[in-house]
């Protein structure tokens, strides 16, 4: 199958190398010339575990290029996937649906040929309708067929997840045989290994996507304020989330508390969700009051390190290990961390940041604060140590090196990472989430 990929960022590159290690034809397409001109000299523009290795071995095989042309690439393709971004619209948290409709007028041009537009993007409800009407609008004559396929890889293990999907959801409309034909052909490897193709209609992929991030939402919220709860009443959360976890029908996984889900998905999915069921006058309420109670966990979360160091962080020094929303990526779309560190900073601390990978992104998106080159340099003189992303480097620190430079040992273990009396047996004062002092 020739593939045309548009947008070449978190979803589209791994989604593109993935299908040219399937053995499919791919072109990934960017409108950004500096992301394509990178690839293009084999450097990869975000950090995810063996994205480059794979990039290579494809590009080296022929099977893979990156372009910033569109009509060429378009027009000699079987499908072509809108991997744009669709973040929240400024002022409604809607969905911001400007580059899903910018790439489908492209597109539409461009088509030759029975060529299926694939929206792999995460979109509301009916958005495969307008991309429809805007192709059919653009270019009358062209043969083609708009399908769902929403993903569902997780940044820091993309490839290992678009490889062994749980489901592979794809929604088609109307008579879309030929659709059909072709996407089980685009997902014939996975198929042959078992992972579910699950057809559906284009409006119920599409809404199955916001079900899904919704529900982990949830989840994770769920048990971030049972984690409140054991503080309060003196009983542990990480036993809890296993007492219930094994519940096979409750499971355990998304059950580990901390400061809030952040990312590059569940906030403007969750938000989405919930400006799409209020257009229909169907409100969401749980999902409603999931985003509300998220919002303010991860103020609740500075404030909780104000706490720790006895409720006065002015013309203090406070480190803060892990920026990014969550480890193995660079990604610090919506992460805690920003808000924690605003917290911080609004209070008068003096904050200190590092990250094993998102310092160039972090830079972006937090300033007035020191950036350190290692958690040791971070901790020099602070009087809290807090750890907002679980990075592995972070699992194994040297307590006996941070105390000698720390002013006042103290950690914040905002991912429950270490246990109490690990911490506490080197001189440290230690603080977690949900587990009793
Ligand atoms: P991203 O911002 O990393 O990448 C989007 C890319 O599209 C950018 O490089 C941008 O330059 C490019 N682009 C925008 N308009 C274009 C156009 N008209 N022509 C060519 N290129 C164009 O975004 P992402 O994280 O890859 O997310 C893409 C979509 O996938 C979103 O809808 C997101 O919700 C969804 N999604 C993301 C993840 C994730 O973990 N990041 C997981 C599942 C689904």
């Amino acid at each position: 199958m020739k593939i045309t990929m548009i947008g070449a960022g978190y979803v589209g590159l791994v989604s593109g190398v993935c299908f040219a290690d399937f053995g499919h034809d791919v072109v990934c397409l960017d409108k950004d010339e500096s992301k394509i001109a990178a690839l293009k000299k084999g450097e990869i523009p975000i950090f995810e575990p063996g994205l480059a290795q794979l990039v290579a071995h494809n590009v080296a095989a022929g099977r893979l290029n990156f372009t910033t042309e569109l009509t060429a690439a378009v027009a000699g393709s079987d499908v072509v996937f809108i991997a744009v971004g669709t973040p929240s619209r400024r002022g409604d948290g809607h969905a911001d649906l400007s580059y899903v409709y910018a790439a489908a007028r492209e597109i539409a041009a461009n088509l030759s040929g029975f060529t299926v537009v694939v929206t792999k993007s995460t979109v509301p409800v009916g958005t495969g309708d307008e991309v429809e009407r805007i192709i059919r609008e653009t270019n009358p004559e062209a043969d083609f067929a708009v399908v769902s396929n929403p993903e569902f890889l997780r940044e820091g293990a993309a490839i290992e997840d678009f490889k062994r999907p749980d489901r592979i959801v794809i929604g088609v409309d109307g008579n879309g045989d030929r659709a059909r034909a072709v996407m089980t052909e685009v997902y014939r490897p996975l198929y042959l290994n078992q992972s579910p193709l699950l057809f559906t209609s284009r409006r119920t992929s599409e809404l199955i996507k916001y079900a899904g991030n919704a529900f982990l939402a949830m989840k994770i919220t769920f048990i971030n304020e049972m984690a409140d709860l054991c503080e309060k009443v003196g009983a542990n959360v990480q036993d809890v989330a296993r007492g219930i976890g094994l519940d096979g029908r409750i499971g355990s996984k998304f059950l580990h508390a901390g400061p809030g889900y952040g990312g590059s998905c569940f906030p403007k999915d969750t938000l989405a969700l919930v400006k799409t069921a209020q257009d229909h006058d169907s409100p969401v309420r749980l999902v409603e009051t999931t985003v509300a109670v998220n919002d303010n966990r991860k103020r609740a979360m500075g404030r909780k390190v104000i706490a720790a160091t006895g409720g006065d962080v002015r013309g203090r020094k406070v480190a803060v290990l892990g920026l990014t929303f969550k480890p193995n990526t660079d990604d610090m779309r919506d992460s805690p961390a920003i808000a924690i560190v605003q917290t911080l900073k609004d209070a008068g601390a003096e904050v200190t940041g590092y990250d094993p990978e998102g310092m160039d992104n972090a830079r972006k998106l937090i300033d007035g604060i020191e950036y350190a080159k290692d958690p040791y340099e971070a901790a020099a003189r602070a009087e809290a140590l807090v750890i907002v992303t679980e990075w592995n480097e972070f699992r194994a620190l040297d307590f006996a090196r941070l105390k000698a430079t720390m002013k006042t040992p103290l950690l914040v273990d905002l991912r429950n990472i270490y246990r109490k009396d690990e911490v506490t047996r080197h001189g440290f004062s230690y603080a977690s989430v949900g587990r009793p002092d």
